[in-house]
This record gives C-alpha cells, structure tokens and sequence, in this order.
C-alpha cells in the first residue's frame, strides 16, 4: 500500500493538460492565466496628485510662504504649467501633477484669501519637497513582469489585468466533471427512503465544494450492477475529462467501480492508500484524455479524498499549503495517515488552533457540520501532543 505522500505525487505527476483559452475579464475570476502580464506603463504612468490642494515648487523644506493660484489641474486634463515660482495651480487628487511644480500642500494647510481678482493661499504648516506625490514607475516600470503565467486569478489579479488593458484573458480550459454515485441502497433526495435505503448526499457536497472552486459539475447515478456501470461509464469518459466516482471501491461483493474502471482502459495509478479514512480510494488516467478519482462512499472518506487529491488536482497547484496547531493530545496507533476533523479558529496571538472533533467515524458526515477541516497527522507515530504543528486541509 502506498503512502499518502506517494499518492499525491502520483496525482501530480499525472497532470493533464487541458489546453488554453481566451476568454472575456469579467468571466476570469478563479481561473488559471496562461501567458505572463507585463505591464504596458509605467505604475502610476505619471507623477500623480495624492491630495486635494495646490501644487507648487519647492527646493528645501518651508515652514512659511503665500501663492497666487494661477487656476486649477482638475484630474483627467493633460499637465499645466506655473508660470512663476510663487504661483500655485489648485490640484486634484489624480490629477497630473502640472509640469514644473514638485510638491502638493492640501487645502488643510492652507489659509485662502483674496484681493481684487486675485486668490491667494497663505501656509500654516511645515512643508517639504515631492509631498502628496506619487511619482510615475514608482510602483512597477513599463515592462516588468506583474502576472506570472500559472497563477489563480483572484480579485487584486483581476485589477491589474483591468489597469493593463487585458479585456480578454488566456486561461486554462477548464476540463467537464462528472460525479457518478454508486450504490443500490441509495435514491433520490426526492424521494422518500424506505426503513433499509439512504438518500445520496455527497454527490451535492462535492458538487457545492466544485462550485466554492469555480468549477460546474454534473451529478449521475450508476447501480452497483458490472453491466450497467460499464455501459454508462464508456459514455462518461467520453463526455466528460474528470470523473468523480463514489462508492464501490472497497473489497465488497458488490464494489465493481475498479474492475469497471480498468476494463474500460483507465489506466490505474494507485488503489489503496496508507489513510483513514479513505483508504481504498482509486485513482486512473487515460492518457491525455481523463483523470478518474473513484473515492470510497463513506461520506466523511469521500470528502477527505476530495480535499487531499481532487481539490488540489483541479486548482493545478494554486492551493497555498495550510498549517494548523493541534490543541490536544491525540493517540492513534494504526500506520495510517490520520485525517482527523477538527474545527479550527484562530486564538489571541492569530494561531490557528485546531479541536480535534469526536464524532463516530467515516459514516458521521453530521460531524462535518461543525467540522472546519481535517488535520493530517502522519503515518510514522501514533502520538501527536497539544500544540505541534501539522497540515490542514481546510474547507472552510
Ligand atoms: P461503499 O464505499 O460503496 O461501500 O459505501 C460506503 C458507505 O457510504 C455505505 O454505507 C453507503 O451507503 C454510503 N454512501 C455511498 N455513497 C453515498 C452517497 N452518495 N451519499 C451518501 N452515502 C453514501
Ligand atoms: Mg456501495
């Protein structure tokens, strides 16, 4: 049996790629960009007014003077000029700062007065040089890479690609997710279960956690009968590049998810992994063509399979790792990886403290509720002590 280290780098290696396309901003939101950003000027693209006020010239630091305001740079009108030292220009924040002028002094530091036609501002404070300035390629020069190509888009993303004049994005297509359910015993959320049948649940939960990812998905139902599974299933691979299978991997008499599976030419990669729960999770591959996850049906298992190998299959690597601090003593003496659910907060000095939660085991998805996450303790010991430090597949 492989290790839960092994079988992530497995997934990893066996990336598909999904090719690219270009697609409008607003619609770019938690999508992988495909080609590097630079950007087109210069960050801000010119010396930019950061207050309301006038804009003067100045060499050393002043702690008095009076201006003649010679008129007004309102943002957005191409940079004026003074045209003596002891002028002023009215300035607005981003506005240009006008050519020959090197300092902005707000309107809060300043006395207004007038005689005859003329305006006047007086200084009631100290001022110094290139104040209330934000000077052109301060921030980033014309040319600089601002976007790797790889990343997740996320909202600070979306803002340069908007400032850069990217109105159409290259992105990584996205690829079709199918979430098949096995299992006699189960029926529909419609219907009522007689005493001896169970509603599918978990389908919708990974459909809801797909749909947190940015991912749409279609849910599907297949009976634990060969036949049928694998006329169904030659269907799906071929409509759909991820399949999520759940149920009917396990060593039952009726769990024929990895025979079916393998019949149909997924090549398999592992079955059966170090972990609880979970352990018979499956994972295959059609060359260039599909990704198969078959997670055990167990809903606390199939979602822990789902945090620890699909989520970070999809999103490509983009997940930032997580750490959480375990609050108490835990034994668990199998040499399993132990994912165990806890509910994490974070405490007064801003760690992130996680409580294990008792439930009763991998059936209890009620357990979930409180659940934030699940807490990775590894195979080697069986003793983890309050306040050490593990990784945290958070899902919250
Ligand atoms: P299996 O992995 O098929 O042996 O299923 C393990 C347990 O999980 C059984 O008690 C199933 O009834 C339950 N189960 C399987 N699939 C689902 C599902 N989609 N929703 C809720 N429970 C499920
Ligand atoms: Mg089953």
């Amino acid at each position: 049996m492989i290790s839960v280290e092994e079988a992530s780098q497995i997934i990893t290696a066996h990336q598909i790629d999904w090719g690219t396309e270009t697609i409008p901003l607003p619609l770019a939101n938690r999508r992988i960009l495909a080609e590097a950003i630079t950007a087109d000027r210069d960050f801000p693209p010119f010396h930019r007014v950061t207050m309301d006020g006038i804009a003067v010239s100045i060499d050393t630091p002043i702690t008095e003077g009076l201006f003649r305001i010679e008129g007004t740079q309102y943002a957005g009108e191409s940079p004026k000029t003074i045209t003596s030292r002891g002028s002023a220009l009215e300035v607005m924040t981003g506005a240009v700062l006008p050519s020959n002028t090197n300092t902005v002094i707000r309107y809060e530091d300043l006395t207004f007065s007038e005689y005859g036609d003329k305006r006047f501002a007086a200084l009631n404070t100290n001022v110094n040089p290139q104040q209330n300035v934000h000077h052109q390629g301060s921030d980033r020069r014309a040319g600089e890479v601002l976007l790797q190509a790889g990343i997740r888009l996320g909202s600070s993303e979306i803002g340069i690609l908007a400032s850069v004049g990217k109105s159409q994005v290259l992105v990584q297509k996205k690829p079709r997710v199918a979430i098949i359910s096995t299992g006699d015993e189960l029926v529909d959320i419609q219907v009522t279960p007689l005493p001896h049948q169970i509603r599918k649940s978990s389908g919708y939960q990974l459909a809801a956690a797909l749909q947190e990812m940015g991912f749409a998905s279609e849910l599907f139902h297949l009976p634990d009968h060969p036949e049928s599974l694998e006329k169904k299933l030659t269907e799906l691979i071929q409509n759909f590049e991820i399949l999520i299978l759940t149920g009917g991997v396990s060593a039952g008499k009726k769990d024929f998810v990895p025979a079916t599976l393998e019949k149909l030419g997924i090549q398999k990669q592992f079955h059966k992994v170090a972990q609880r729960p979970g352990k018979p999770v499956w994972f295959g591959v059609r060359a260039g063509q599909n990704a198969v996850f078959a997670l055990p049906g167990n809903p606390v298992s199939t979602f822990a399979c789902f945090l620890k190998y699909v989520r970070p299959y999809l999103l490509q690597g983009t997940l930032a790792p997580m750490k959480a601090v375990l609050s108490e003593k835990i034994i668990f003496k199998p040499e399993l990886t132990y994912f165990l659910t806890v509910a994490a907060s974070f405490n007064e000095e801003g760690r992130l403290m996680a409580t294990p939660l008792k439930g009763s085991g991998s059936g209890d998805f009620a357990n979930l509720l409180a659940c934030t996450g699940f807490l990775e303790l590894p195979a080697d010991r069986s003793e983890f002590t309050a306040g050490e430090v593990f990784s945290y597949l958070s899902f919250r």
